[in-house]
């Protein structure tokens, strides 16, 4: 299974990566780095789209928590909410960030739906989702109801989930009298688009998408055209075509399993060990790294 990959205890060297003076890609504390991460986190087969609905037009990089409030922020690192060491500023931390259409950005920001990370039954990162909830019950919005998005919990820079329930509290605080459990299907499927545009990986390599740019097709091999769905499905309130459905879990109820699980993800991991200093001797080094990490090996020290 893909993932962070195992490193043998007792650990003799540091892993590649965490050597003194190797600094992370995001470590540049600035809009660049913030706009740049996404650019690259946010592509399939080549292509920057909206990880809701997989539009190429009109594209922006939103903020989960808005980047103006810096104050949240401090907040949510007060309260262990985030990594260890994610960026001081709000608006430069690339995990609170997502590529997203101009009309799902102004529907996020008017907090018209939210996302909600669903872990992975026993801690299975593989079977982890971000998840749209059509809280506000848009018809336009009907087809996404309960889709996972394109949103990889394995990746190394993936939102921090916590960053959702704060957006998923205030949509809830913008319709106080919607269903506060609105009826879900049973089993969690990928948002039409994704499932049926090919960006699905299937060579069994990390992460759930194909994010390069397909081999250029020569004349004599008909180029491979992604049909993206038709925008709309009909149906009613905000249940898609499963014939069975289940309440979706308050958020009061849900939150224990959200704040456990995203201390296990790799982008927890990873920003924890960025911007650690690695200017220690080789054993001090080594204590700090499985410190940090908290590897729970067996013969871990
Ligand atoms: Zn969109």
């Amino acid at each position: 299974m893909p993932g962070l990959p195992t490193i043998p205890l007792p650990l003799a060297a540091l892993p590649h990566g965490f050597q003194p003076g190797v600094q992370a890609l995001t470590d540049a504390s600035n809009t660049t780095a913030f706009d740049t991460g996404l650019d690259i986190r946010d592509i399939f087969l080549g292509i920057q789209r909206c990880v809701v609905c997989g539009s190429r037009m009109a594209l922006h990089h939103a903020h989960i928590i808005p980047k103006v409030e810096s104050d949240t922020w401090a907040e949510l690192d007060e309260h262990e909410w985030l990594p260890e060491n994610a960026k001081i500023s709000v608006k430069h931390e690339q995990r609170n960030g997502l590529m997203l259409c101009a009309t799902h950005h102004i529907a996020f920001d008017s907090h018209q739906f939210f996302i909600r990370f669903v872990p992975g039954p026993d801690g299975d990162m593989q079977r982890a989702r971000f998840v749209f909830i059509n809280y506000a019950e848009f018809i336009e919005f009907v087809h996404l109801h309960y889709k996972a998005i394109a949103l990889d919990p394995q990746d190394r820079y993936s939102p921090i989930p916590s960053l959702f329930v704060i957006q998923e509290w205030r949509v809830r605080g913008r319709y106080p009298f919607r269903n506060t459990t609105p009826d879900c299907p049973d089993d969690i499927k990928w948002a039409d688009w994704i499932s049926s545009t090919g960006i699905l990986r299937t060579d069994g390599g990390p992460g759930h998408f194909a994010r390069p740019s397909p081999p250029r097709p020569t004349r004599r091999t008909p180029a491979r055209t992604a049909q993206l769905p038709a925008p709309m499905a009909s149906g009613s309130g905000g249940m898609s075509e499963s014939s069975t459905s289940r309440p979706l879990p308050h958020i009061n109820d849900a939150i224990a399993d959200i704040l456990a699980a995203q201390r296990k993800m790799p982008t927890w991991r990873a920003c924890t060990l960025e911007n650690t200093s690695w200017d220690g001797t080789a054993d001090e080094n080594i204590e700090k790294y499985v410190a940090t990490v908290g590897l729970e090996h067996s013969g871990a020290r």
